[in-house]
């Protein structure tokens, strides 16, 4: 006999396949998972659940696939307001030229809450319920995670120059220490060390932040080797290629969380997997950057952490990461001409599972298990673009599009609802990005 009050206090949720991710290959046809206090109680098949719980709410999604939430491993949520302003450029040009002087010009408090609120909006939608995120004002962006009811790993970011959020090297660390000590982390947020990257931070700001990470044990979010320009500049000044130093200063550990990885030599593949950090890879922005290609086939096949990141709305130009599975596994097959490289299944386990560990986060999310917080998303297949189902796997990585992301839980607690935002009022919020779309064109006119 279970306690009467568990028995209240649980809802099951009902699905046609459910893909917990762990144990792998696993596949529930009919299944439930139970959800009580926002965690996952228990994964089994319908019948069983509706003997073992006498469920205050069921929810049914017949035709549904019901997995973990996506974790978005890399991005800069605000630059949602930049989308689309300058495309089909090198990174370099892309920052300098524009976008480093339209985040002087315009990022402030009001820039990022309108940003990060459309942000939120269109990854919610695309089934994304955690995200990894580098930007200014992270005060703002974790007072929005909490409001709409998010999960984050949010970057106390380092830039070796004035930004609109610090000034100095002063000012940046005071500014980080005092949020960190103001906000400690919690289920719902956790803090990580962002130095921007190897081409922005100095020799002495990265020091001062492998003690920062040793003495509050914390995480370094940093862009690594994403260009051949990257690369040269750092043998131009340094004398060593920006793997090497950040070896020489403390960072290549387990706390680092190495974003884009392209352009690794083997003897750098073997460096990150004794280090034992997390890699993103981020293929559509790479892409579109024209960047290079990360060797996402060689460093899955040594086990590393490795998760996919979407990067930032305005390189490219989306934050879905039905469309990062898709693209990771055409490019891994495609680079090492074998079709049977990064499978559908490894696909999925990147934007989950393997996003959570590389954030450190595996105990609490990224599969649905007992005991886990219950963020779960249900993709409806019965669209034509996924029809007939043979494998719920292979449409989710290779047909599904993220339009089909109908129910999003997220500790238990429902965002979206048959496809529609029930956590924000996205008419108002359309009505503010207005505003800042007139703002922002009105510069690039003169
Ligand atoms: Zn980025």
């Amino acid at each position: 006999m279970w306690p009467a009050s568990w028995r209240r206090e649980t809802a099951l949720i009902c699905a046609s396949w459910i893909i917990p991710i762990l144990p792998p290959k696993r596949l529930l046809t009919g299944g439930a998972v139970a959800v009580r206090d926002g965690k996952i109680v228990a994964v089994c098949h319908q019948e069983e659940a509706k003997r073992r719980f006498q469920a205050q709410e069921t929810v049914n999604l017949p035709e549904c696939a019901l997995l973990p939430g996506l974790i978005n491993a890399h991005t800069h949520a605000a630059m949602a307001l930049f989308r689309g302003i300058a495309d089909d450029l090198p990174l370099m040009e892309w920052l300098n030229e524009y976008i480093f002087p339209l985040e002087m010009r315009w990022v402030d408090e009001d820039f990022v809450r309108t940003g990060t609120r459309l942000a939120l909006a269109e990854m919610i939608r695309g089934g994304i319920t955690c995200f990894n995120d580098m930007y200014f004002y992270p005060d703002v962006t974790a007072q929005l995670v909490r409001e709409i009811g998010m999960r984050a790993a949010l970057g106390l970011i380092f830039v070796d120059f004035p930004t609109p959020w610090a000034r100095s090297p002063e000012e940046y660390l005071a500014k980080n220490l005092a949020l960190y000590r103001t906000l400690p982390p919690n289920d719902q947020i956790v803090w990580m060390l962002a130095p921007h990257a190897p081409y922005s931070v100095s020799d002495a700001m990265f020091r001062q932040i492998a003690e920062l990470a040793d003495e509050y044990d914390l995480k370094v979010h940093l862009h690594l080797h994403e260009t051949q320009a990257e690369i040269a500049e750092s043998l131009d000044r340094y004398g060593q290629r920006p793997l090497e130093r950040i070896e020489r200063l403390g960072l290549l550990n387990a706390r680092l969380v190495a974003v884009h990885m392209v352009h690794l030599e083997p003897y750098e593949i073997e460096k990150v997997v004794a280090a034992g950090c997390g890699v993103v890879h981020c293929p559509q922005s790479n892409l579109k950057l024209a960047s290079g290609f990360c060797p996402a086939a060689q460093l899955e096949a040594t086990g590393v952490p490795l998760a996919l990141g979407t990067d930032g709305p305005a390189s490219n130009n989306a934050l879905d990461m039905f469309a990062e599975m898709k693209s990771a596994a055409l490019l891994a097959k495609s680079l090492s001409r074998d079709p049977k490289a990064l499978p559908a299944e490894m696909a999925l386990a990147m934007a989950t599972i393997e996003g959570a560990k590389a954030l450190g986060l595996e105990s609490k999310i990224g599969s649905l298990e007992p005991g886990k917080l219950a963020d779960l998303i249900a993709v409806d297949l019965s669209w034509p673009e996924t029809q007939p189902v043979y494998d719920p796997v292979s449409q989710l990585v290779y047909a599904a599009g993220r339009h089909q992301v109908r129910e999003v839980w997220v500790g238990g607690r429902r965002l979206l609802a048959n496809g529609q935002l029930i956590c924000l009022d996205w008419e108002m919020l359309r009505a503010e990005v207005a505003i800042w779309r007139d703002r922002l064109a009105s510069t690039l006119e003169t």
